[in-house]
């Protein structure tokens, strides 16, 4: 077996609580990696065209990649890839915590859960990863993620679900230590499952080509960390909340609904106020990571917990127009317990709010406004009263009340927070992303719109490029599996630290904007992610990566998964925004919204997809995607 992997694939049927161990499939692993790109592969050669996702037929896949396990910087997390009952299409989702390292220790890189199980049921792989037991759950069936976790001891690694999961809550995530793979409702299909709970735990240690050098460079990036203005300084200082002023400022922080960008209290929501207040975040961080980039901060009745990241201030904060970090705190706490994504969650409860206001919706929400929304985030969990319906999220809920013109959603998933009005190349990703409108399958809004500026957010120029690019990225770095933040030091060092004044800022920048080739060039300069990630995957396979390569393979992935949704029966038509988001303008020198239909036919030639966005023969087999 390639180094880097521990060689196996557990399959578990939970209908008939039998289990083997298979080998893992080299090819595979050398054409898709492994996390995303290893579950995409294998979800697609299992499943039916129509396959339900709340069915036994629906494969739950959790994949690790050959970094996890490593001391790599954001190097364990663990993805999980399933159809999405939330929009029908491909899903996945990518969690921090400790079951990738539980699972890679256990000696597993693959586990595949099929089937239903009658009954509540969590299984055990012991500790060398050769038995897992089937036991009952019944007694976990309606706790929340963290009781449930503190009562299955901690010397294990676990993967929950809480009463959101559990009820189908079609946004329901599923949940390690404190982190949540949140989107697409992962969770929703481990409670069709009646499988609460995952535990993974072992002594394997990781397998590595070259291990001394590995340790060598992994300290010199962990340097490149420390210097770096994002990773090691302003994430380090205010979490991901630091951005909540700069979207502010950018007028593309979500409010009201996505009704504007700009949110008056938005300083009390930040990162800054977080820093300064009696909320004072303690830091946390995940396995390995320098950045720190977790706060920890104080909840009525629960002491210390983990406090809430940018996107949740957002959606629950500044869309919901509720400028009180306390109040978005609790929410957080919440929704972490029952298992609910929070971008998804935030997005819908705007969505009801504005339904309310218009008289569309008989509710008591009013924006601006916390009364009754802890009560609703327990009755969404549990499908109570109107928590039932937006437990089936935004885009159902507009099928069924009206007002599909200002739902926010991309394929069903709620938009998350960087408003594309004001960060072009973003609203094209959101609308062509396979799982819907996401930021983290890609983050061009990083180089638009909140880290330096290097690249106008609101021209046309190198924003049908730039989408694939960050995609393609995205697409390795969840099959590695690391975290998504390590593309915040895709700008290095040097380009922060340059004058936006000078004329060499000036010049870099508009080479920038017309010219790809360029933009891939300064990817590759010292200081850049791509670097790093390349190094300690030939390291650690000791098979050579380069960046072309890692472009190649996220490709591959992302045309892999385009052809699942086609085959589940979306089509172009689903490469969409909001009418909102096309047409109501948010910023005072224009009288429109995002110029989607301009770029939508750049992006589909430069992909190499047909006029009506599905991908040729030919790019199908230059990329080596079988189907
Ligand atoms: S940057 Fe933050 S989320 Fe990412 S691995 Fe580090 S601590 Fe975890």
């Amino acid at each position: 077996m390639i180094k880097g992997y521990a060689g196996r694939l557990l399959e578990v049927d939970l209908s008939t609580k039998k289990f083997s161990f298979e080998p893992l499939d080299e090819e595979t692993a050398r054409l898709y990696i492994g996390g995303k790109g290893y579950g995409t592969r294998l979800l697609y050669d299992r499943t039916e065209a129509g396959v339900d996702p709340l069915g036994p037929a629906n494969p739950l896949i959790f994949s690790t990649g050959p970094l996890n396990g490593s001391v790599a910087p954001q190097s364990n997390r663990f993805a999980v890839v399933t159809k999405s009952p939330l929009t029908g299409g491909i899903g996945n989702a990518t969690c921090g915590g400790s079951f990738a390292l539980g699972m890679k220790k256990a000696g597993i890189d693959v586990l595949v859960v099929s089937g239903r199980s009658e009954r509540p049921v969590r299984i055990e792989v012991d500790g060398d990863g050769n038995h897992v037991e089937f036991l009952d759950a019944a007694d976990l069936w309606g706790k929340g993620t963290y009781e449930t976790q503190e009562l299955l001891g901690k010397k294990k690694n676990h993967a929950v679900i809480g009463p959101a999961g559990e009820n189908e809550v079609l946004f329901a995530g599923i949940v390690s230590n404190e982190r949540i793979a949140g989107r697409t409702g992962v969770g929703a299909v481990m409670g069709s499952k009646k499988l609460k709970a995952v535990s993974v735990w072992g002594s394997r240690k990781l397998d590595m080509e070259d291990e001394d050098k590995f340790k060598a460079y992994t300290k010199e990036v962990r340097a490149i960390f420390k210097d770096h203005p994002v990773l090691g300084e302003s994430m380090k200082r205010f979490g991901t909340a630091g951005i909540v002023n700069t979207t502010n400022g950018r007028n593309i922080l979500p409010t009201r609904n996505f009704q504007k960008g700009h949110f008056d209290d938005a300083m009390k929501i930040s990162g800054e106020w977080m820093e300064e207040n009696d909320l004072k975040g303690v830091k946390t961080s995940c396995i390995h990571c320098p950045v720190t980039c977790g706060r920890d901060v104080e909840v009525e009745g629960k002491g210390r917990v983990k406090g809430p990241e940018y996107e949740t201030l957002a959606l629950m904060g500044s869309n919901l127009e509720i400028g009180d970090l306390k109040k978005v705190s609790e929410w957080n706490y919440h929704a972490d317990d029952l298992g609910m994504d929070t971008i998804s969650l935030g997005g819908t409860l705007g969505f009801a709010m504005e339904l309310g206001e218009r008289g569309m919706l008989d509710t008591k929400l009013h924006f601006g406004d916390p009364a009754g929304v802890t009560e609703l985030i327990q009755d969404i969990a549990h499908r109570r009263g109107l928590g039932a319906d937006l437990a089936d999220g935004s885009r159902r809920m507009s099928e069924k009340l009206g007002g599909r013109e200002f739902a926010p959603h991309v394929k069903g998933l709620e938009l998350s927070a960087y408003d594309p009005r004001g960060s072009f190349a973003q609203g094209l990703e959101y609308a062509t992303t396979n799982r819907g409108g996401c930021h983290v399958q890609g983050a061009s809004m990083y180089l638009e719109s909140v880290g330096p500026l290097t690249i106008n957010p609101r021209n046309l120029k190198l924003k049908a490029e730039l989408p694939i690019v960050q995609q393609n990225l995205a697409c390795t770095i969840n099959s590695m599996v690391l975290c998504i933040f390590t593309t915040y030091g895709i700008v290095p060092k040097q380009i922060h630290e340059m004058d936006p004044n000078s004329w060499k800022y000036r010049a870099l920048a508009g080479a920038l904007e017309n010219s790809g080739p360029l933009f891939r060039w300064v990817q590759s300069i010292k200081g850049s992610p791509l670097l790093w990630f390349e190094k300690w995957l030939t390291m650690i396979t000791g098979t050579k990566f380069s960046s072309g390569h890692l472009q190649e393979i996220g490709g591959r992935i992302f045309n892999l998964e385009r052809m699942f949704n086609l085959r589940e029966g979306l089509t172009a038509a689903d490469d969409n925004l909001p009418d909102r988001i096309l047409h109501e303008p948010i910023f005072s020198d224009t009288t429109s919204g995002h110029p989607l239909d301009q770029l939508l036919p750049s992006y589909y030639k430069k992909r190499g997809w047909s006029a009506d966005g599905v991908p040729t023969k030919r790019t199908l087999d230059k990329l080596k995607v079988a189907v």
